[in-house]
């Protein structure tokens, strides 16, 4: 144990053999098809410069990121033949920053392509991915574009493909009808725009896509959430490992009886003898205040529940029915892990896996385990 753990009050481990067995898991899923990782949000909150690396050994060469900045910390960590590509597409005056951390803009409308083609027509052919919108209404080109575009290929003239892409809306539920709209506006854009995207590699599916059936695999895959554990549909059991566990240390047992209650604002009130846990985790730390009275934690094989509302730095656990010898101030709960998945943390806080992770708070102490590549960030 790293001497660092001494009076460490919340441990965070996260396993990178976990995120690589998922990652070769959907590429098992895709056929062998090639898969590039989502590492946006500091890999989903998992840590990029242990996660990138961790990705780039078991195969990964295409990797996405939200942000310019994103791009340039993930140059740094990847080795020189690493692709990467900025979802977020590029501002004018950007061109320059892009191709000094070799990264691809994600071009999202004929204006970022008008940028670009410039720009390659100045500096030479760089690639870039071409996005188009098939009906999630946020990012990538949009059908009077795709029209415009089909129209004047030449707009697209000395731009080097890498990928042409678009974005499903409801992949998690397979049976929403969007899913074949999407499916089959994404196929129209592609015969229309034959002139421009011969030969790309077409990518529609994220993690969810990867589970729909294989007319949505096309040529790559785009996961994220699935790599980090979390279940790519939601009324399935969930094929994907584990890759996080987070554990708080007991700091105080309270012997309880009635009448009294728990917490700011009273909302738990003791209905018996029992006792409550303080623990050293809060919503500072990323632990929701919706999950206040709703979350539960496991100390020793029992599932306990949040009581009373989650501080800043703290939360109430009732541990009544936990082993006795457990609910003992410098003992462990588990806040995440095998045991209570982040999808489940995310029901109780009435949200999603990707708002969990993604949250995971700055105080926590993190470890890594697995990937060749062991020890404390
Ligand atoms: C975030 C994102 C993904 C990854 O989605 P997951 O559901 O996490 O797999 C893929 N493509 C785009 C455009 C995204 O924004």
């Amino acid at each position: 144990m790293p001497s660092s753990a001494h009076g460490a009050e919340a441990i965070l481990t996260i396993d990178l053999d976990a995120v690589a067995s998922n990652y070769r898991l959907l590429q098992a899923r895709m056929g062998g098809k090639p898969v590039a990782p989502m590492v946006k949000a500091d890999a989903y909150g998992l840590g990029v410069d242990r996660v990138a690396p961790a990705l780039w050994r078991e195969g990964a060469r295409l990797f996405f990121v939200a942000q310019l900045s994103e791009a340039v910390a993930l140059r740094e960590i990847l080795p020189a033949e690493a692709e990467i590509a900025v979802l977020n597409g590029l501002f004018p005056g950007e061109e320059t920053a892009f191709a000094a951390a070799r990264t691809m803009p994600v071009l999202n409308d004929l204006g970022q392509l008008e940028l670009w083609r410039a720009f390659c027509r100045q500096r030479g052919p760089a690639p870039a991915v071409l996005h188009i919108d098939t009906g999630l209404t946020r990012l990538g080109l949009e059908p009077r574009e795709v029209d415009r575009l089909a129209g004047s290929p030449e707009l697209a003239d000395g731009i080097p493909f890498a990928m042409v892409m678009s974005h499903l809306a409801c992949a998690d539920t397979p049976e929403h009808p969007l899913n074949q709209q999407q499916l089959t506006a994404f196929h129209d854009a592609l015969d229309r725009l034959s002139a421009v995207v011969a030969n790309v590699p077409r990518s529609l599916a994220a993690s969810s896509g990867i589970f729909l059936s294989s007319a949505f695999h096309f040529d790559i895959a785009r996961p994220g959430a699935a790599l980090y554990g979390l279940r790519p549909q939601e009324s399935k059991p969930n094929p994907m490992a584990c890759c996080v566990q987070l554990r708080a240390r007991i700091l105080q047992i309270r012997h309880v009886d009635s009448p009294m209650t728990v917490g700011y604002g009273a909302t738990h009130s003791i209905r018996g003898p029992g006792l409550i846990a303080t623990i050293a985790v809060g919503y500072a730390d990323g632990l929701l205040r919706a999950s206040g009275g709703r979350g539960h934690a496991v100390l020793g094989g029992c599932l306990v529940p949040m009581v009373g509302r989650v501080s800043m730095d703290l939360i109430t656990l009732d541990v009544s029915n936990a082993p006795e010898h457990l609910a003992q101030p410098g003992q462990w709960v588990e806040l995440i892990g095998r045991d209570i998945p982040p999808d489940s943390v995310a029901d109780a806080a009435g949200t999603i896996g990707y708002e969990i992770l993604t949250s995971l708070g700055a105080r926590y102490e993190r470890r890594y385990i697995g990937g060749g590549n062991e020890g404390v960030r």
